[in-house]
């Protein structure tokens, strides 16, 4: 079982000693560095020229400097940038200002789990990571809870290293919830896992297949779009909720049933063999170093799928039939 870590286990005085330098203002970088700041850290927001956040961080009473000044200035720094530019941020303005007993954080272990980014032996490496989007994260703490997070060590140079981030997450309110004990390759291999094979790409390809099977059978697009896509949410609401038991408590009996007979002639065998090929391209680094490669290479292929996609019959005809529901602009 996973070690957890609460409140009483966390030691606030030892991030309220350090100066903590957040690069990136956007989901995750507003929630760390407000929270922070209200935890009584010593916090600067370091944003490049030209930033769209820049304003929104001053306004909120952060003060902004570039990058390379809040590395420089600070002892902790936590990188919340965009993960394909994170190597990029780091060895242009956080390499130059490391010095020997700072502290390396992220929120996500892909560029160090991968090699993108490799730090000195002197820094600590630690990574606290919300299982929440930065919003959610940030309005936890204001109403005195949180949200989980994991915690990790990659690098433990001074010895103190996963005191410090215990005591980093405490400041951003997630050992009010709870704080899992993880590695930097175990978060960064089941993110990557999760999102592909269950979360976006199979939930995504699993409705366009229903929706096509409807629609290329002749059914209207707009009864197949409420089937298939539409009605996904009360599922996966209830699912959140209680579990697969809560969901099968809630559906008929007649949906229940063709869940159990017909789940498995749609996930079969096969389909699990090729999850394990999934997963074993991101643990040999393949799927990284591919993506790598199209972001950098200017998202040609990126840019193609996401056209074809937005032109599909599913997506057109759910921008219509959205206009009827008004309730569902008003929930995003
Ligand atoms: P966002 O895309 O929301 O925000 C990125 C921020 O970085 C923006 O403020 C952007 O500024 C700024 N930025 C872009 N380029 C630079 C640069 N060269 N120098 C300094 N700042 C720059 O990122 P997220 O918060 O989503 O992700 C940050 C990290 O957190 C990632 O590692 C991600 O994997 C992780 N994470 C994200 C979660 C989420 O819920 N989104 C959940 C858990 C982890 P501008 O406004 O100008 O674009
Ligand atoms: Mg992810
Ligand atoms: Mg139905």
């Amino acid at each position: 079982m996973a070690e957890l870590f609460y409140d009483a286990d966390a030691d606030l005085s030892i991030i309220q000693g350090r100066k903590v330098a957040v690069i990136g203002y956007g989901s995750q970088g507003h929630a760390h560095a407000l929270s922070l700041r209200d935890s009584g850290v010593d916090v600067r927001v370091g944003l490049h020229e030209g930033s769209k956040s820049k304003a929104k961080a001053e306004e909120q009473g952060l003060r902004v400097v570039t990058p390379s000044e809040a590395a420089a200035e600070a002892d902790v720094i936590m990188i919340l940038v965009p993960d394909p530019i994170q190597g990029q941020v780091y060895e242009e303005s956080v390499a130059p200002n490391l010095k020997d007993g700072d502290a390396l954080f992220f929120g996500h272990g892909f560029n160090i789990r991968f090699g993108f980014i490799k730090p000195p032996a002197g820094v600590d490496v630690c990574m606290v990571a919300p299982k929440g989007p930065g919003h959610l994260v940030r309005r936890q703490y204001e109403e005195g809870r949180g949200v989980p997070c994991i915690a990790a060590v990659e690098q433990d140079a001074t010895g103190d290293a996963f005191a410090l981030a215990l005591s980093y997450a405490k400041g951003i309110g997630g050992t009010r919830a709870g704080v899992i004990k993880t590695t930097f390759t175990e978060e960064t291999e089941t993110d990557l896992f999760g999102e592909q094979a269950v979360l976006c790409g199979g939930t995504a390809a699993l409705v366009k297949a229903g929706f096509e099977t409807l629609t290329e059978a002749g059914y209207q697009p707009e009864i197949a779009y409420f089937e298939c896509l539409h009605e996904l949410k009360l599922i996966v609401d209830l699912m959140y909720e209680g579990g697969l038991e809560k969901m099968r408590w809630s559906i008929s009996e007649t949906a229940e049933w063709g869940d159990y007979v017909t789940g498995p002639r749609i996930i079969t065998d096969a389909t699990k063999a090729e999850m394990k090929k999934v997963l074993a391209e991101i643990q040999d680094g393949s799927f990284a170093q591919t993506w790598m490669d199209e972001y950098h290479g200017g998202l040609k292929k990126y840019d193609e799928y996401k056209k074809q996609d937005s032109e599909h019959l599913l997506e057109t005809t759910g921008k219509q039939l959205r206009k009827l529901m008004s309730w569902v602009d008003e929930e995003a």
